[in-house]
C-alpha cells in the first residue's frame, strides 16, 4: 500500500538551470577556500570537482555519509579540513547568506506551476511527503531551493542532503536508506522525478517512479507535467494499491 510520495526538487518541483547553479555554487565555495589556502581558484575548483567524483563513484564500499567522503577527499588533496570550525563557519556563512543571490541570471530559478498543489494533493490523500533530492548539497542549500520553489513551509517528513545520505542517485542504497529513515519499504513509496536515469533506483528495488518530463523511461509508471500528477494521484495510488493485492 502506498504510504508516501518522494519528490525530487530540481526540474521536478523547481524550474532551474541546474548546471548553471552547480557551477556558481561551487565557484563561490572555491573562492572562499582559495582565500583561506592562498591557492588559485581554478585549482581549488578542480579539487572540489574531484571530491564530488569520489562521492558519486560507483566503486564506493564504505558506509560513510557523502559529506564525510567529500571532506576526507578534499582534505587528502589540499590539506584543508573542511570541518575545522574557522573553515566551516566561512562555508556556513556562504550557504546561509550568499546562495539567495544566485536565483536570477542564468540560474533562473522559479516555482513550477502545479508543484505545490501536487504536494498538497498527496497530503490531502493522507500520504506522507518527503524530498528525495540528490544528496550532493547541504540542508541549507536544499532549503534555499525549497524557498525558490515556494514549498519551504510545507511539512516534509524527510529531506535528503549530503550529511544524511551515504550514496547518491540512482544508487539503490540511497533510496533504500531514505525510505528506511521514513520507516517504510520501497513498495510503500512513490518516487516523483524528472531524471530518466537518476530518479529510478539502480538496481531496481520495486520503488515505482512517476516521471515528470518529456522522455519515455521504460520503468516509469506515469509520465506528464507535475501539475497533472496532482490530478492523477488518487487514481494512480488506487491502481498501485490494487496491483499489490492481485
Ligand atoms: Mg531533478
Amino acid at each position: 500500500m502506498i504510504k508516501a510520495v518522494l519528490f525530487d526538487i530540481d526540474d521536478t518541483l523547481l524550474d532551474i538551470n541546474l548546471s548553471a547553479f552547480v557551477a556558481r555554487y561551487t565557484l563561490g565555495k572555491a573562492r572562499i577556500l582559495s582565500r583561506i589556502s592562498r591557492r588559485p581558484t581554478a585549482l581549488t575548483l578542480s579539487h572540489i570537482a574531484k571530491s564530488y567524483l569520489a562521492v558519486t563513484s560507483s566503486n564506493r564500499k564504505d558506509s560513510k555519509t557523502n559529506l564525510e567522503v567529500f571532506n576526507e577527499t578534499f582534505l587528502a588533496r589540499t590539506g584543508i579540513p573542511l570541518d575545522d570550525p574557522a573553515v566551516a563557519d566561512a562555508l556556513d556563512y556562504y550557504e546561509r547568506e550568499c546562495l539567495w543571490d544566485l536565483k536570477g541570471g542564468p540560474v533562473y530559478a522559479r516555482e513550477r506551476e502545479g508543484a505545490r498543489a501536487t504536494i498538497e494533493k498527496a497530503q490531502s490523500l493522507g500520504l506522507t511527503v518527503a524530498l528525495a533530492t540528490n544528496p550532493m548539497f547541504t540542508l541549507t542549500c536544499d532549503r534555499v531551493r525549497m524557498e525558490w520553489a515556494k514549498i519551504a513551509d510545507l511539512d516534509f517528513a524527510l529531506i535528503s542532503h549530503i550529511g544524511n545520505s551515504c550514496r547518491c542517485k540512482p544508487d539503490a542504497r540511497y533510496y533504500q536508506e531514505f525510505v528506511s529513515q521514513l520507516g517504510l519499504t520501497p513498495q510503500e513509496c512513490l518516487m516523483v522525478g524528472n531524471d530518466a536515469r537518476r530518479d529510478f533506483p539502480r538496481p531496481d528495488i520495486a520503488l515505482k517512479t512517476a516521471y515528470v518530463g518529456h522522455a519515455w523511461p521504460k520503468r516509469a509508471i506515469w509520465r506528464g507535467p507535475i501539475g497533472a500528477l496532482g490530478d492523477s494521484l488518487p487514481d494512480l495510488v488506487s491502481v498501485l494499491n490494487a496491483q499489490e493485492n492481485d
